[in-house]
């Protein structure tokens, strides 16, 4: 069963503005950040997983500017990383990069910079999701830092911004579809893409 994100609360920090990767709405939490057993190895999985359908938006969770295009890399599929004001984020699997993105292209919060898709090594439909530290590039977990605290947009709203007609300050200053911070209540895991690995 899909694991209802979100919820009204507001404990988000100013200075770690962000939104939700993903359109408002009801995901399916994968695996986890941290190390999971796989082919008989143990691998660091750098990443939260999200299971979303094919062709979800994926939005940028702040304002910054693409730092990686990486179509087809490997087990990361179509592998796109982003800058931005106080972390960095990274996506993999993904079905296709947004008209625009490239290397160096300045995005705005909540703005579609791609779709989910299954490219790469992965059993099924998801987002995999990562954030890291702009200081070292140390990869932390998404989910108390991104996604528990995280704002989020609806589909249409995020259409608006990437056409440069409305910004997330505009929404969330008048805006009654507008939510601020979901609170995550993520306690499933899917077995959907257990096989889903990366290094
Ligand atoms: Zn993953």
């Amino acid at each position: 069963m899909p694991i209802g994100l979100h919820r009204n609360d507001d404990m988000m920090p100013p200075a770690l503005n962000m939104v939700m990767p993903l359109p408002r709405g009801t995901y399916r939490i994968g695996s986890g950040f941290g190390m999971r057993q796989l082919d008989g190895g143990s691998h660091f999985h750098r990443g939260q997983d999200i299971g979303v359908p094919v062709g979800t938006p994926i939005l940028a969770p702040q304002d910054g500017v693409i730092s990686d295009v990486l179509p087809h890399a490997g087990d990361a599929g179509n592998f796109l990383k982003m800058r931005g004001q106080t972390h960095g984020f990274g996506f993999m699997h993904m079905a296709s990069f947004a008209p625009g993105i490239r290397n160096g292209a300045r995005v705005r919060q909540g703005q579609i910079i791609g779709f989910v898709g299954m490219t790469g090594y992965t059993k099924g439909p998801h987002l995999h999701y990562e954030v890291y530290s702009l200081a070292n590039g140390k990869h932390l977990d998404p989910r108390p830092i991104a996604l528990t605290n995280a704002r989020t947009i609806t589909q249409a709203d995020a259409r608006l911004i990437t056409q440069g007609q409305t910004t997330t300050a505009a929404i969330f200053s008048t805006s009654t579809t507008a939510q601020i911070n979901p609170q995550t209540t993520v306690t499933a895991t899917s077995t959907v893409w257990q096989m889903h690995r990366h290094t």
